[in-house]
């Protein structure tokens, strides 16, 4: 398409720059407020502070510098012209300095000056005897009567005269004021004066630092830029792969390798990729094993139905069917009602109504309640040591973790010998003081290899045993929650659970709240 068919097809449609215009902005103002460019801005601020003060500095001290080399020749100079008048002036001064012979004073005395320096010699009233240089009388007397006026006639007299044959710059003249007396006692004053800036230096020192000082701020601004864009580069790469990383691809790591601020960074990023692609898959497991406990029940139960239904049945056959039918559906409720418990604890809506509760109470509340199951089973349910232990708790969920650690104890136990010991107390650990809570078995044990994951969700050290019916009438029917239960319900409190087990010796859960104060 070629320039012209473009312009004609913009005009014939006008609002077609629009987006591109826009965008154009929009890319601007992500520039303008790119961490980049804003560091490259304070960069340059700061290094533009630092040179315009040393230029700056360079400048008046260079200024101080001939206006001190000026004011020492015109001393040195004007104490020799007052010397030199003062020997060889007077016949001079009684013909009153007319005539060729003050000209020829004035022509003697020149090598000592230069070509932009004014001489003058002032009487005592002020008329202006004799000059040399570009000055007028005028200003020779307008410098004279600022001497005058001046509140230390030792110092120097700055006059302003910016272009003096082209000589004097913006600096001026600089005048010093020697008194020369004579025969007589006729008093006159010795004006010489000079450019402070003779040779035009100061304006060609300003003009190379401005020129010195903006290159400088163009270099640090373009390498500047680039060192903000290099630093900033982990950060786009961070950037790109946050936006590629989705919900089902959590797989994805940054993997920087730096050892700087944005290394760590990176590395903080990914084990937070790491913690949440643990707990994604944990879910997922979660929600999988759900499905899976519940399908068994299910399949039962239409099993039983569909025998039931097939042709006709005797009374017997109707009740032993809906049996099964009404303890499937039990167990299923149990389940539901752990799964629920745990999604509660994990949404942390089921911490209940906190009060202040003595753990051994509750020992002795659900050794009561559980004695019966545990002589059905011909087993010892004991209390050992039972301290006043207070903790903020809700009951109900105190109740419920303890009867789960009983229940297991009950269940896993078998033999005469066979007893399960609840103890609870006080211990001062880890710089606290903690209730605990312990519940002891001389069952089976647990084999080492299990005991990490005994607390996951589902898990079960002989998941064959996972259907076995119901030991205790408890909710708990062997579906691997009943110790996450116990382990959510600990943490949610800021306690602990912990496990120790011996294979035919024995299993102890001990539970640790912090102590009510
Ligand atoms: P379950 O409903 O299967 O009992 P839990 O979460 O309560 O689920 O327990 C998980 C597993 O830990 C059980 O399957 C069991 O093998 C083991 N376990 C728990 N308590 C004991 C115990 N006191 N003695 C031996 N094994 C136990």
């Amino acid at each position: 398409m070629t320039a012209l068919s473009q312009v004609a097809e913009q005009s014939a449609n006008p609002g077609s720059g629009t987006p591109s215009a826009s965008r154009d902005s929009g890319t601007l103002r992500r520039f303008v407020r790119s961490v980049r460019f804003r560091l490259t801005l304070w960069f340059v601020a700061i290094l533009a502070l630092i040179v315009g003060a040393f230029c700056l500095f360079i400048y008046f001290r260079q200024v101080q510098v001939t206006r001190e080399q000026t004011l020492s020749r015109l001393e040195a100079q004007s104490g020799l012209l007052a010397n030199f008048y003062r020997a060889s002036v007077h016949s001079a001064l009684e013909e009153g300095f007319e005539g060729s012979e003050s000209d020829a004073l004035v022509t003697q005395n020149q090598p000592l000056l230069q070509v932009s320096d004014a001489l003058a010699l002032v009487g005592a009233d002020g008329q202006v005897l004799q000059h040399s240089g570009n000055l007028s009388i005028e200003d020779l007397a307008a410098v004279r009567s600022a001497w005058l006026e001046a509140p230390d006639p030792t110092m120097p007299i700055d006059y302003p005269l910016p272009q003096i044959d082209g000589a004097a710059g913006s600096q001026g003249y600089l005048f010093v004021v020697t008194p020369v007396e004579f025969e007589r006692g006729i008093q006159t004053d010795l004006l010489l004066g000079g450019p402070v800036d003779p040779g035009g230096q100061l304006p060609r020192l300003a003009l190379t630092l401005g020129l010195v000082y903006t290159l400088t701020l163009l270099v640090a601004f373009g390498g500047g830029y680039w060192l903000a864009d290099r630093a900033m580069h982990p950060v786009q790469v961070i950037t790109g792969t946050a936006r590629e990383i989705g919900e089902r691809d959590l797989s994805r790591r940054l993997h920087l390798g730096r050892e700087d601020e944005l290394g760590r960074l990176a590395d903080t990023f990914d084990q937070m990729l790491d913690r949440l692609q643990r707990a994604f898959e944990r879910q997922r497991q979660f929600t999988a094993n759900a499905s899976h406990e519940l399908r068994t029940p299910l399949a039962v139960i239409e099993l039983e139905a569909d025998r039931a239904l097939e042709g006709s049945r005797t009374s017997d056959d109707y009740r032993a069917a809906l049996e099964v039918i009404r303890e499937e559906n039990e167990w299923m409720g149990g389940l539901v009602d752990q799964l629920l418990t745990l999604a509660r604890m994990d949404s942390g809506l089921a911490l209940g109504q906190p009060e202040r509760l003595d753990l051994a109470e509750i020992a002795v509340e659900v050794i009561d309640r559980l004695s019966p199951l545990a002589r059905d089973k011909d087993l010892s349910l004991m209390a050992g040591q039972l301290d006043e232990s207070p903790v903020l708790a809700d009951q109900t969920l105190m109740t419920h973790m303890l009867t789960n650690l009983v229940a297991n104890g009950l269940k896993y136990s078998t033999g005469d010998q066979a007893q399960v010991l609840v103890e609870a107390g006080i211990t001062q650990r880890l710089g606290r003081r903690w209730a605990w809570l312990r519940v002891a078995d001389n069952g089976p044990g647990i084999p080492a290899e299990h005991l990490p994951h005994l607390f996951d969700r589902f898990y079960r050290v002989d998941p064959a045993r996972g259907r076995i019916r119901r030991i205790v009438d408890l909710s708990d029917s062997g579906s691997g929650l009943g110790l996450a239960i116990v382990q959510s319900i600990a943490r949610s409190l800021n306690g602990e659970v912990e496990v120790q087990s011996q294979l035919g010796r024995g299993t102890t859960f001990t539970v640790w709240l912090p102590e009510a104060t």
